[in-house]
């Protein structure tokens, strides 16, 4: 037996003693997940133990070095843990801002000393962190952005605003861009800094969204004083940070279009009925089996294209494609939901179907397409940078 499968082997042995029951059932709702930082609460003593249980082997993330909370494991065993994972059902232990964008930031442009006060609390689930990209006038045109920083000798006093800060009532602390010199080119007077959200002046107001849920915010900055030593890589050069955070945001989005949860077909089955053991919607069955065939094309160009980024071998575009592609299959695998649950799925607020989670979560998926970069300026990146299109 190969290294790799023996491996597998005691992967796999861990996980089903280790993973509670509770934590293989599929999310029912956006509140089953476990988010960490100062504030949080687990929801059962199943998400307790399997939380801590990961922790305590790096393997909230399993890639990273081991002084970092990490499990020091190769690119070719995190995908036989996250393989595992899915295999068994297993929930994420902890989703975090900090591990999908922050984290793979500052393993390449953050200091010694950065590493060491930021990751481990990351790993470990104990900072929850926002994004503090977009701005009123800064979206698809991000190098715009106008929230100024000051050069007050050993500190920056910020002032400005940023938008759609997912969860930055609930974060603790703040990746951000700022202007640091606003004589320059837009895209060369930018720093990227870390803050505590609850440093004097940080305030935040919620958006609420068409799904009657509140995930983001409106987040104020009214002379923020923030130590030198929280830029991250070179100051004014925070735009380089930015982008190479952008491409893991994409990659991560991309993910939600995996296979995954309740196969569609089952659904519909259960809801529509069936005829001689298969679907009587000859339509929908069709619909089913196309997305469904899709989305495991998907998932392998996903680890394919994995390993030629780790290779250093895939152009640093492709997470534009991963992103563009992934929104559009969750989108159409939600569409194909709303079919499939029948009269059922349109209900909003019933015992039956959890507050009428299906069409919530329907709605939810109208933002994938505008999330980490709307599939516009994805298309624009593909034909420019991929393509290599005339005049794009
Ligand atoms: C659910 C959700 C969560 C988010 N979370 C965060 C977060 O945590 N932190 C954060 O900083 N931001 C966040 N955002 C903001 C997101 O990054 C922006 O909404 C996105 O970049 C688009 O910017 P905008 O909304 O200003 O739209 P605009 O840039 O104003 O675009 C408006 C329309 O014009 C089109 N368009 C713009 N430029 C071009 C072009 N060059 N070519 C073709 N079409 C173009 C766009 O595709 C879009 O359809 C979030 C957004 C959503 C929906």
């Amino acid at each position: 037996m190969s290294d790799l499968e023996q491996f597998r082997k005691e992967t796999r042995a861990w996980l089903e003693a280790n993973c509670p029951p509770d934590m293989r059932l599929p999310l029912e709702d956006d509140d089953d997940r476990y988010w960490g930082g100062r504030n949080a609460k687990f929801k059962s003593e199943g998400q307790r133990l399997w939380f801590e249980r990961m922790v305590g082997r790096g393997w909230t993330v399993p890639e990273w070095p081991k002084e970092y909370g990490g499990a020091g494991l190769s690119r070719e065993e995190g995908k036989v843990v996250r393989g595992e994972m899915r295999r068994l059902g297993c929930r994420s232990p902890l989703d975090s801002f900090g591990i999908w964008m922050l984290g793979p930031a500052l393993l390449r442009y953050g200091t010694p000393e950065q590493k060491r006060e930021y990751l481990p609390p990351i790993a470990r689930g104990e900072i929850r962190w926002c994004q503090g990209y977009s701005e009123p006038n800064a979206g698809s045109d991000l190098a715009s952005l106008a929230t100024r920083a000051e050069d007050k000798g050993d500190h920056f006093v910020i002032n400005g605003q940023k938008i759609w800060t997912s969860y930055a009532d609930k974060a603790d602390w703040i990746f951000c861009l700022v202007r640091t010199d606003p004589a320059a080119p837009k895209h060369l007077g930018i720093s990227f800094i870390l803050f505590d959200m609850k440093s004097p002046g940080v305030s935040t107001k919620p958006i609420l969204l068409i799904s009657g849920k509140s995930p983001f915010c409106e987040t104020f900055f009214d002379d923020v004083r923030v130590p030198k030593g929280r830029i991250v890589g070179e100051i004014n050069k925070g735009w380089e940070v930015a982008k190479y955070l952008l491409t893991h945001e994409r990659e991560m989005i991309s993910a939600i279009g995996l296979p995954g949860g309740r196969p569609l077909g089952q659904i519909a089955a259960d809801s529509l009925g069936t005829e001689a053991g298969i679907l009587a919607d000859t339509c929908l069955r069709a619909d089913i089996a196309r997305f469904d065939i899709d989305a495991y094309a998907f998932q392998l160009a996903l680890e394919r294209t994995g390993d030629q980024l780790k290779a250093k071998q895939a152009n640093p575009a492709i997470s534009s494609m991963l992103k563009y592609y992934g929104a559009e299959l969750n989108k159409r695998r939600h569409e194909l939901l709303m079919s499939a649950g029948g009269s059922q799925a349109l209900e909003w607020e019933s015992e039956r179907s959890r507050h009428g989670e299906a069409a919530r979560s329907w709605l939810r998926t109208k933002a994938n397409s505008i999330e980490g970069g709307t599939s516009e300026v994805q298309l624009n990146v593909i034909a420019k940078r991929i393509l290599e299109l005339a005049g794009a």
